[in-house]
């Protein structure tokens, strides 16, 4: 050993526990799993001034929208290093200003109540503790870069599992308090297992009782590490965290740095309808790893955890993520073509079908993503970042190939973001995307981005699947002997018995006829509608007028309505009747399977 090296090794030793001796520490205690609360104790170190704030979240990564976690927190108080009261007071809904006598050490401590499951921020029962940060550790923005260890104090027979690096039994370390907050922890009695693809190493953990098929999931899993690397190449973790929890109709899921959290109904292992669902929310969370936590646009980089972080950008952090869970499902034969082609289809006509395309572009409802919704708002003033985003992602997709005679595909798009703004503090703006498109094509995407990112321009449906080889079926609407199917142009749901109008369409019948979201059909031509509308309008011809009544704020009223053709409940995309070479080629390349007159 000589002297240099053995100095390195004093030196990193000294940089391991100065580092050690600096971090915050964090220490939960589950008090009463059966009503979901626990307590909560975090050792500030290195307080230096004589006011000094602690801040909870009011939202959390991944969901755009305030979710007021404070609301969950009780009997805070605040200590010095003698465990002597401090005083505090509250400045707003989520800060705690704390009066320091001797700047040094802050403990502070409160209950938390932990009942947020179906929103994936905390969840504590007998079974497990699923505690995402943001609704359960506070912080202090003049320590949020400092390294912190958290320590949980559960029952000795649960396995603790994160994102974070584990340094003991139920205890993990965290760089600063922004990797905390992107790596949840679930804690409790599990079905574990884990695979290694290549240098990664994922571990899968499901809390909750259901139909699993690990041994599907792990192969599916490993076919999505290649799909991402035949994108971006290299892979922005070592180890990797799927987390399950399978319940009662749960659903939905969130992304983290290095893990997710996927949440499904306890019977959506099986069969291939149900499994489909939750294979696609998995490679969608996955593709989230680079797409959101490796680069992300400007607005939420860095993350602020007490106000909206607002982005026109949104959509192609969920849109294009959508695009992709569809798409590496296909490329990787998890989905056959049929079932890829089938999603495409549903995507199309639930986009067709929406009169808020219309209304609002990709950039507004980027923006306005923290608004809330309703189904009527979404259906006639809103377009979806998902939905219209991953048709728009699809679209751009196709821009690229045409002008680079499909020698360049979105895929370059991401790799170069990935290149270029992995980590970036500042993320990246249209601008920037403008600029790297430029750069791949040669071409001016002003108005590309004009017409269906700022504008609500009609795409057309028809050219875009023509590049692929495909078409959407056109099948004979109606037979002779059978008439239309009319539609007034309503969803209605059966509340104390009543049919209640939930969404209507913008201009459709019921719209005309003045109805409105919340009225109660009563009965039409005199017969009552209970649950039985389609039989009533089976029985009644298009455009012609019938009398309606209903109850509107629970009064009575009638109006005339006159039904409409309904549009055909689905689509069909197919192969086009006679496909060239080059259309296959683009389908092939798009897929990575092979064009067919009929697809399997
Ligand atoms: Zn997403």
């Amino acid at each position: 050993m000589n002297s240099s090296f053995s100095i390195k090794i004093v030196l990193l030793i000294t940089f391991f526990f100065s580092s050690l001796i600096k971090a915050n520490d964090y220490t939960l205690t589950v008090t009463d799993a059966n009503h979901h609360l626990a307590e909560v104790e975090i050792i500030f170190k290195n307080v230096k001034t004589k006011s000094f704030s602690v801040k909870l979240p009011i939202w959390r990564t991944g969901r755009y929208q305030v979710l007021n976690l404070p609301s969950n927190i009780r009997n805070f108080e605040a200590l010095d290093a003698n465990n002597k009261p401090l005083q505090f007071q509250k400045d707003d809904k989520n800060t705690w200003r704390i009066m320091v006598n001797t700047p040094h050490i802050v403990k502070v401590k409160y209950q938390v109540y932990a009942n947020l499951l179906r929103s994936r921020v905390s969840h504590i029962d007998e079974t497990h503790a699923f505690l995402d940060a943001t609704g359960v550790f506070m912080y202090s923005e003049a320590q949020r870069n400092d390294p912190l260890t958290v320590k949980l104090n559960v029952p000795q027979d649960w396995r603790s599992v994160s994102g974070m690096e584990s340094i003991g039994l139920h205890q993990f370390q965290a760089e600063n308090y922004d990797q905390l907050v992107d790596s949840p922890i679930e804690s409790g009695i599990h079905t574990f297992d884990s695979i290694k693809v290549e240098e990664q190493t994922y571990e899968i953990v499901i809390w909750g009782e259901g139909n699993f098929d690990m041994e599907r999931l792990k192969k599916d899993i490993e076919k999505l590490h290649y799909q991402a690397k035949s994108i971006w190449k290299t892979f922005p973790f070592k180890r990797y965290v799927y987390m399950y929890h399978a319940g009662d109709n749960l659903r939905g899921a969130t992304e983290h740095v290095n893990s997710t959290i996927i949440q499904t109904d306890r019977m959506g292992f099986y069969p291939d309808k149900n499994y489909n669902k939750l294979i696609a929310t998995t490679a969608h969370e996955f593709v989230h790893t680079w797409n959101v936590k490796s680069y992300r646009p400007a607005g939420i980089s860095p993350y602020d955890y007490s106000k909206e972080n607002y982005s026109d950008l949104f959509w192609m952090a969920e849109g294009m993520t959508s695009f992709y869970d569809n798409l590496l499902s296909v490329r990787s034969e998890i989905f056959s073509v049929t079932e890829y082609l089938e999603n495409v289809a549903k995507d199309i006509h639930n986009f067709k079908n929406k009169p808020g395309r219309s209304v609002m572009s990709l950039a507004e409802s980027s923006f306005d993503t923290w608004l809330p919704n309703n189904s009527n708002r979404a259906h006639n003033t809103t377009v979806s970042i998902y939905l219209k985003g991953s048709l728009v992602s699809w679209l751009l997709d196709k821009e690229i190939r045409e002008l680079t005679s499909n020698k360049k595909s979105l895929d370059d798009l991401h790799y170069l973001l990935y290149k270029q703004y992995a980590n970036s503090e500042s993320g990246y703006t249209s601008h920037d995307v403008k600029q790297l498109l430029n750069q791949m094509t040669g071409v001016d995407f002003s108005d590309f981005w004009d017409n269906y990112i700022e504008g609500t321009k009609e795409i057309n449906f028809d050219e875009l699947l023509a590049f692929y080889g495909l078409q959407i079926e056109q099948k004979d609407k109606k037979d002779k002997n059978s008439k239309p199917r009319l539609s007034l142009g309503v969803n209605l749901k059966l509340n104390m018995g009543l049919s209640e109008i939930t969404r209507m369409d913008f201009d459709g019948p019921a719209w005309k006829a003045g109805l409105a979201p919340g009225d109660q059909l009563i009965a039409i031509e005199g017969y009552r509608i209970n649950n039985n509308l389609d039989k009533h309008l089976e029985n009644f011809e298009e455009a012609k007028t019938y009398e309606l009544t209903y109850f509107n704020q629970g009064q009575l009223k009638t109006t005339k309505i006159s039904p409409i053709e309904a549009p055909p409940k689905k689509i069909k995309i197919v192969a086009l009747d006679s496909v060239t070479k080059k259309q296959k080629k683009h389908f092939k390349s798009l897929t990575n399977q092979d064009h067919k007159k009929s697809f399997k």
